[in-house]
């Protein structure tokens, strides 16, 4: 396949913030993706554009020379891309080029984006993974001066098919808004940037309301967004935890609702802490999002120190597929979970089912609810269609 033309433009994504758009143009038509953008961003993801969007988007118009050499065989000849792009563009800028490269790479072989990325010779990638929808949020994601400490509250369902947890996922959402009704007297049905409900509840409250729906349940403390100086500051109720009273309080409350999945429960830079919790709780999934960013290095300190037993992938944090790669291959060989994640600023970008079918990944949490949420869970569905015929 041969990339004659590529363009870039800047299009609005779910947070109506900027995000980039890329369209090229190859011997088998024209294709298009698009990045999304975070906001609870880690501290060491990469930067999403050089310098700016625009800056960006005029880099990507000047190169149309370099690229329109590039013939693009299969995945593993994204490193090329990837070198021309190394340190001109930004990591949204190269995910986004990336993908739009998948899509007519996938177009010109006839096969599946996600047939392009499975690994033959392992034969364990083929699995779908578990939803992990986000019902309740707070922290960075939602705008009110009252509201949950922790960033996200979510369902886990298990339901045979996907489409029987998705159904399961819509309806615990839709009924958890009468339980939040009757305790939040300011509760306006409002949603945030994840399109999760936004209440004036405390963590605790909403995981009373959460666990009457007698389903797997997890949390993204997302806890670098509220820590200073070795302690973090709550604010509903306000109350300051040290690094030990945080150990206590989320294993507490792993204990009291039966919490399968908890993300970042905390800093970034503190890796001995996560390891703690995954020695006090070896079944329950301990996560790493800003502490790990999708970034290989991280990931194998995570390893060494016995931080997590699983990791959020989004790839945008890192801004290569071949990294992505590395870190999922990284992951499996040391028994390490993969979850692959959207970002709170979203497009109505499909890709990320694929990638997560193709990578073998076990967790897939991109919301509940909402076009640019929904789009992603609809073309996982599709998959599982597809290779359940
Ligand atoms: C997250 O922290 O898991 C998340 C999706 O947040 P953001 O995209 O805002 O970084
Ligand atoms: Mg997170």
């Amino acid at each position: 396949m041969i990339i004659q033309e590529i363009s870039a433009d800047s299009i609005l994504d779910s947070r109506g913030e900027k995000t980039i758009l890329i369209k090229i143009k190859t011997n088998v038509g024209e294709f298009s993706a698009s990045s999304p953008n975070g906001k609870s961003t880690g501290k060491y993801e990469v930067k999403p554009y050089q310098k700016s969007l625009e800056e960006d988007i005029r880099k990507i118009r000047k190169m149309k020379d370099y690229f329109s050499k590039e013939i693009i065989d299969k995945f593993d000849d994204l490193i090329g891309i990837e070198d021309i792009c190394e340190k001109q563009v930004g990591g949204n800028t190269v995910f986004a080029l990336e993908s739009a490269i998948l899509k007519a790479l996938s177009k010109e072989k006839k096969k599946e984006i996600f047939e392009l990325i499975i690994n033959k010779e392992k034969k364990d990638c083929l699995k779908f993974p578990r939803f992990v929808g986000n019902c309740i949020g707070g922290g960075k994601h939602s705008p009110d001066e009252k509201k949950p400490d922790f960033q996200e509250f979510h369902v886990i369902p298990n339901e045979k098919r996907l489409e029987e947890s998705f159904i399961k996922m819509k309806e615990i959402k839709k009924n958890s808004k009468f339980y939040i009704k009757e305790k939040d007297k300011y509760f306006l049905e409002q949603t945030n940037d994840e399109n999760a409900w936004r209440t004036n509840l405390n963590d605790k409250e909403v995981l009373e309301i959460l666990k009457i729906f007698n389903v797997p349940l997890g949390i993204d403390v997302a806890s670098s967004g509220f820590y200073r100086r070795g302690n973090y500051y709550y604010n509903n109720p306000p109350l300051k935890r040290t690094k030990e009273e945080q150990l206590e309080y989320l294993s507490n409350l792993i204990k009291n609702f039966n919490l399968i999945y908890i993300e970042d429960p905390f800093d970034e830079n503190d890796f001995e802490s996560p390891s703690k919790l995954v020695l006090r709780f070896p079944r329950t999934i301990i996560v790493g999002d800003d502490l790990t960013t999708t970034n290989p290095k991280r990931l194998k300190k995570a390893i060494k120190e016995k931080s997590i037993n699983a990791i959020i992938v989004k790839p945008n944090q890192i801004g290569s597929l071949i990294k992505v790669k590395e870190v999922c291959e990284i992951a499996k060989e040391n028994n390490i979970k993969l979850v692959f994640s959207h970002r709170s600023g979203e497009t109505k970008e499909t890709i990320l089912a694929d990638l997560a079918i193709g990578f073998g990944a076990d967790f897939f949490k991109v919301g509940i609810t909402g076009e640019e949420r929904e789009c992603k869970i609809k073309r996982l569905i599709e998959i599982e269609k597809i290779l359940n015929k």
